[in-house]
Parts: C-alpha cells; structure tokens; sequence
C-alpha cells in the first residue's frame, strides 16, 4: 500500500494496513503527519503481529510476537535538509521519491531490521 506524500497535511491521516508474507503476518498501524519544517513529514505508529525468526544458536525457526513502536521523518524533497542539522537523528529518515510512502517497503525494512538482531529460541534461552 502506498500513500501519496501530496496528499499528507496538518491534519494526521491514520492508516491500517495488513501484510503477510511466508515469514511474517504482521499489521501496520499509525498516523502520517506534514510538518512545516522542511517540507517533511512524521509518521508514528506500530508494526504488531508474528515473525519467523531463526534461533542463533541452535538454527530452527520459531515464531515470536511482534510489538514494535516505529517513528519516521519523512520527506520528497531530501535536498532541502539543511546540513548539519542535528536536529532530528533520533529518526530514521526516509525519502519518498517517487512522490509515494510505501506501506510496505517499511514494513519489510523493519522486519529485516528485527532479522539481523541476534536471536535465541525459547529452548536456548
Ligand atoms: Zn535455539
């Protein structure tokens, strides 16, 4: 699902969206917001449902429930950003340049995020 950038303003725009994959089955829920600064925007919301993960230790795959808080700074016009603004690194910023927030782009890169992680099984804990 996407959500075209133009169509973001003051008022936050709330969205619900489902996606399943092989090794995940998760909903993304949360509001978009534009900020003046900068001509950006700021999406908060949550990744809640299940993942596949695989145990570090002993290789099997398991399921663990997915409860994760995500908070983006978004913006199409990333040549705008000042430099040196330290400002907002407690986000990830995202670009959207093809004018589209992708629901689903987010969502993946988050559960590959989580992937990357270290992991252990509830039978290597
Ligand atoms: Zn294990």
């Amino acid at each position: 699902m996407t959500i075209p950038f133009s169509h973001l303003g003051p008022v936050p725009k709330h969205f619900e969206y489902s996606l399943k994959e092989d090794d995940f089955n998760v909903t993304f829920s949360g509001d978009i917001v534009r900020t003046k600064l900068y001509e950006m925007a700021t999406l908060s919301g949550e990744i809640t449902g299940r993942v596949t993960l695989e145990c570090d230790l002993c290789a099997e795959s398991y399921e663990e429930e997915l409860h994760e808080t995500v908070t983006f700074r978004l913006t199409d016009t990333p040549h705008k950003r000042p430099e040196g603004d330290m400002g907002e690194q407690d986000y990830d910023i995202i670009e959207v340049l093809d004018g589209n927030v992708d629901l689903d782009e987010i969502i993946i890169s988050e559960i590959n995020a989580i992937k990357y992680d270290y992991h252990k099984c509830e039978a290597c804990q």
